[in-house]
């Protein structure tokens, strides 16, 4: 006998609820979410980073329905025909909701595509992974242009899923500086330096947000990035995946550990840790735990290639 939703007589489609039902609660769960956490207000101009995947464009279609004040912002790190069809798809649903969309591209800010810039800085001995220089690369330049564009904050796509996956992976590399940068407000909460990063689908799990996607047809590309395969994430998300079918809520768990602990330290906690807490990077002045940051690291093997 099919299940039947806990508010109606209708067939469950996710989360105990019918569609109908679940499309409420899960539209509900992240209005809650940005109330609780104070992510922003309707005065704020919101930037969301999307991808073309099922989390960032539910985020996106979410916000502009609950009229909050929202533009799409786009990297293209050239992954043949991954990119493609992600832009492509991003253009029309972006078209159809009349949102504007900003397009930026790995080739244009850097000269080479992601996988071109990870062999060079592999054959300059800097042996990171795709997913590692992509979302460093990424990261600043979706940061670069939020400011550039006046944004108040950038909204991401990130689920319950990605947000246990990291603090779990920071926990095992005993990295604080990292774990206390994630969170509903994530970053260097404070720094001048970054547009406020925050996320709406904090609460909501993989699960459900594919759910949501799913019933409201968007136009997504639910195929895994080709170049994710192998990556040191991918490990933790299948770890956490078979506990979680063990241990039903050990996700839902470790994010309001998270919350009760790490979350709530304060600067002055993180600069007692072991790695001597948040420097400046001599090159580009930017916060960062080491000498030099990730992105000068990588660019600067990109550089020397030129000469
Ligand atoms: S899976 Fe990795 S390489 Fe692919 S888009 Fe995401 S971060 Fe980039
Ligand atoms: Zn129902
Ligand atoms: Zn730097």
């Amino acid at each position: 006998m099919p299940k039947k939703c806990i508010k109606c007589e209708k067939i469950v489609y996710c989360s105990d609820l019918c569609s109908e039902h679940f499309k409420g609660y899960f539209e509900k769960k992240i209005k809650r979410t940005i109330k609780k956490f104070d992510l922003f207000d309707r005065k704020d101009k919101l930037g969301v980073a999307v991808s073309g995947g099922k989390d960032s464009t539910t985020a996106l279609y979410i916000l502009k329905k609950l009229g909050y004040k929202v533009e799409a912002i786009t990297i293209n790190a050239l992954i043949n025909g991954y990119s493609r069809k992600n832009l492509a798809n991003l253009r029309k649903f972006c078209k159809k909701y009349n949102i504007r969309l900003y397009e930026f591209c790995f080739k244009d800010e850097f000269g080479y595509s992601l996988k071109k810039i990870t062999e060079m800085a592999r054959k300059k001995g800097l042996n990171y992974s795709y997913c590692f220089i992509c979302g460093v690369l990424r990261r600043y330049l979706i940061n670069k242009y939020a400011k550039k564009l006046g944004f108040d904050c950038l909204v991401t796509g990130h689920n319950l899923d990605d947000e246990a996956q990291s603090f779990i992976m920071n926990v095992f590399r005993n990295d604080l500086i990292l774990a206390r940068r994630q969170g509903p407000i994530s970053g260097e909460r404070k720094s001048r330096h970054f547009v406020k990063r925050v996320k709406p689908l904090y609460l909501c799990t993989e699960k459900e947000t594919t759910a949501y996607s799913k019933l409201m047809q968007f136009p997504v590309n639910y195929k895994p990035c080709p170049c994710r395969e192998g990556a040191y994430r991918k490990e933790y998300a299948d770890m956490l995946d078979d506990f979680e079918k063990k241990h039903p809520s050990i996700k839902y768990n470790i994010i309001q550990f998270f919350l009760r602990t790490v979350y709530k330290m304060k600067d002055k906690d993180i600069v007692k840790d072991e790695k001597g807490g948040i420097g400046i990077c001599r090159q580009c002045k930017e916060p960062c735990a080491n000498k030099i940051c990730k992105r000068c690291e990588i660019l600067n093997a990109l550089k020397e290639k030129k000469k």
